[in-house]
C-alpha cells in the first residue's frame, strides 16, 4: 500500500514525500483511513512505529477546513512529557508545511506569556502536557468547548506518571461529541477502563507488541558486584565504538552522581532528568542530538519516544524495575534500519528484574564478561544484602521525606506518589553501627481480630516489587501497637 491509497490530500502527500517516507507503516496504514472518516481509534502501539504521523497526517487534512477562534483550540493532543510534546509539534510542522494551520505548544517550563499570546490568536492544534493545560484553564486563559479532536498519546506513560486524574478532568471539560484517538504502548486494565470511558465505538488497532525489542539491537548483560559498576561502565564505553549513547539510571539522583563521575573521568557526558529546568532539558537534548554531547546520562524521561537518529549504544547502568522499560530504553538505539548495541549492568540483587525482562522478551539476555572484573552470580531472591542496605539508609532527617512530601516542582512532573520509581533510594549508611531513625525502621502493619500484629513490607521495599497500595497504617508503626495489648480482667 502507498500513502496515496490512504485518502490524504495532495499537500500532505507532498510533505510526506519531502520527509522521505516511501510507504506507510502498519499503524499508519490501519489508522489513517479511519481517522479521516471521523472514527475514534484505540491504538496499541509504541513509539518508533510511526504512530505520530498516524494521527497527525489525517488531523492536518481534517483541520484544513475551518478556522480557529481566540482561546478556543480546535484539537487537543495530550502528551506525558515535554519532550514528547515538542516532538509532536515538530511533526506537525514537518507534515503541515503546505497548510496554514496554527499550533501552540503548552508545556511546563516555558513562558506563560508567549503561550497565552498564541492562544489569544486562536489555534487549530494545541499540544499540551496535562498539568500546564489545567494551569492555563484554571486561569481562564483557555476554553475547551470547541475541541473537535482529542488525542491522548502514551496513555500508559500518563498512568505511570500519575497524570490520569488530570487527564480525566480535562476530558470532562471537552464537548461530548468529538473524535478521540487514544494511543498506548500497553493496555493494562486501568488503561482499558479509560479507553472505554473516553472512546465511542473505536476502531481498535494493535501493532508491534510491546514485548518485542527492536530486532536490530544486539543485547548484552554484564553481571558485576555493585562496587564495580562504574568501572564496568567506563570499560564498556572505552572498549566499544561508542558514537553516542544514553546511559539509563533508575533514579534521578543517581543520574547526577553518575554524570559527575563520568565527567570527572574525562568523558563528554551530560545529565537529563525530570527535576532539571525545562530550558536546561531542551538545551541538553539539542546538544546531544547535534553530537556536541556524546553520553547522555538519563532517567526514564528519555526512555520513551525520543527519536534520536543513529544512536549507537544504550547502557542500562541500573536494571529497570519494570520490564517494559527495558524494551523502551534499548529501543532508543537500533532505529531506522541501523544496528545498535545495548549493555545492561546487573548486580546479584537484580536477578529477579533480569528474569522478568527475559520472560517479557522471551529469551535470556546474552551474558558477556569484562576482563579483569569478576562477574557476579544473579540471585532471584530478594537477598539479605538488598534488604539490609535498604533498611539502613541513613538520610539526614531534614532530607527524609522531602521527596515524598514535596509538591511537584511543576505540575508536569510526576505526582510524588506516582514518582516512586524515580525516587532516590536512601544512600547506604557510611557508619554501619548507627541505628536508623525510628521512622525509617517503622513498617506498615495489620492486626487481626485476636490482636496479632503482622508486619508488612515498607513502602520503599514494596516499591520495587509492585505498585500495590499502602495498607494498614502505611509507613508508620503507631506507638500503641509497639506494646502488647492490655486485656481487661474481671
Ligand atoms: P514515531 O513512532 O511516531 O515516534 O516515529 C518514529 C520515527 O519513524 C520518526 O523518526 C518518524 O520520522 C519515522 N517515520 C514515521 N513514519 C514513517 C514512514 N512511513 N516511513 C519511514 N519513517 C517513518
Amino acid at each position: 500500500m502507498s500513502f496515496a491509497d490512504l485518502g490524504l490530500s495532495a499537500e500532505v502527500l507532498k510533505a510526506v514525500a519531502d520527509a522521505g517516507y516511501t510507504a506507510p507503516t502498519p499503524i499508519q496504514e490501519q489508522a489513517i483511513p479511519f481517522v479521516l472518516i471521523g472514527r475514534d481509534v484505540l491504538g496499541c502501539a509504541q513509539t518508533g512505529t510511526g504512530k505520530t504521523a498516524g494521527f497527525t497526517l489525517p488531523m492536518i487534512d481534517i483541520l484544513a477546513a475551518g478556522r480557529a477562534r481566540a482561546r478556543m483550540p480546535r484539537s487537543l493532543i495530550l502528551e506525558p512529557t515535554r519532550e514528547l510534546a515538542a516532538q509532536v509539534s515538530n511533526a506537525f510542522e514537518t507534515y503541515g508545511k503546505y497548510h496554514k494551520l496554527s499550533m501552540a505548544l503548552l508545556i511546563g517550563g516555558e513562558s506563560f506569556t508567549d503561550q497565552e499570546r498564541k492562544l489569544d490568536r486562536g489555534v487549530d492544534v494545541l499540544i499540551a502536557t496535562p498539568g500546564r493545560l489545567l494551569d492555563l484553564f484554571e486561569r481562564g486563559k483557555i476554553l475547551l468547548s470547541d475541541v473537535k479532536i482529542l488525542v491522548i498519546d502514551e496513555a500508559d506513560r500518563m498512568l505511570d506518571m500519575g497524570f490520569i486524574p488530570d487527564v480525566e478532568r480535562i476530558v470532562g471539560l471537552l464537548p461530548r461529541i468529538r473524535q478521540t484517538l487514544f494511543f498506548s504502548a500497553t493496555m493494562p486494565p486501568e488503561i482499558r477502563r479509560l479507553a472505554d470511558a473516553f472512546l465511542m465505538n473505536p476502531k481498535e488497532i494493535s501493532v508491534a507488541p510491546p514485548a518485542s525489542p527492536a530486532a536490530l539491537v544486539a543485547q548484552h548483560l554484564v553481571t558485576v558486584q555493585p562496587h564495580d559498576k562504574r568501572e564496568a561502565l567506563r570499560r564498556l564505553i572505552r572498549n566499544e565504538d561508542v558514537k553516542n549513547a544514553i546511559i539509563f539510571c533508575n533514579r534521578k539522583r543517581d543520574v547526577d552522581i553518575l554524570n559527575r563521575s563520568l565527567v570527572k573521568s574525562g568523558f563528554n557526558a551530560a545529565a537529563l532528568h525530570g527535576d532539571m529546568p525545562q530550558s536546561k532539558r531542551t538545551e541538553t537534548l539539542e546538544r546531544f542530538k547535534e553530537g556536541e554531547i556524546r553520553l547522555l546520562v538519563a532517567s526514564d524521561v528519555a526512555a520513551r519516544g525520543l527519536d534520536i537518529q543513529g544512536m549507537s549504544h544504550v547502557f542500562n547502568f541500573d536494571v529497570p524495575i519494570h520490564a517494559e522499560d527495558y524494551v523502551h530504553r534499548i529501543g532508543r538505539t537500533g532505529r531506522a534500519g541501523r544496528e545498535g548495541r545495548a549493555f545492561t549492568l546487573a548486580t546479584p540483587e537484580d536477578g529477579r528484574f533480569v528474569a522478568a525482562i527475559a520472560k517479557l522478551i522471551g529469551k535470556d539476555i546474552p551474558t558477556v564478561s569484562l576482563e579483569g572484573l569478576g562477574s557476579a552470580e544473579l540471585s532471584e531472591e530478594e537477598g539479605d544484602h538488598r534488604r539490609r542496605s535498604r533498611r539502613g539508609r541513613g538520610r539526614k532527617p531534614q532530607d527524609r521525606g522531602r521527596h515524598e512530601a514535596r509538591e511537584p516542582a511543576h505540575r508536569d512532573e510526576p505526582r510524588p506518589e506516582a514518582a516512586r520509581r524515580d525516587q532516590p533510594h536512601h544512600p547506604p549508611r557510611e557508619n554501619g553501627s548507627q541505628r536508623p531513625p525510628l521512622r525509617e525502621r517503622a513498617r506498615p502493619v495489620t492486626m487481626d481480630p485476636e490482636g496479632k500484629v503482622t508486619l508488612l513490607p515498607r513502602r520503599d521495599e514494596r516499591r520495587d516489587e509492585d505498585d500495590s497500595r499502602v495498607v494498614g497504617f502505611g509507613d508508620h508503626l503507631p506507638a500503641f501497637l509497639a506494646h502488647p495489648p492490655r486485656i481487661a480482667r474481671g
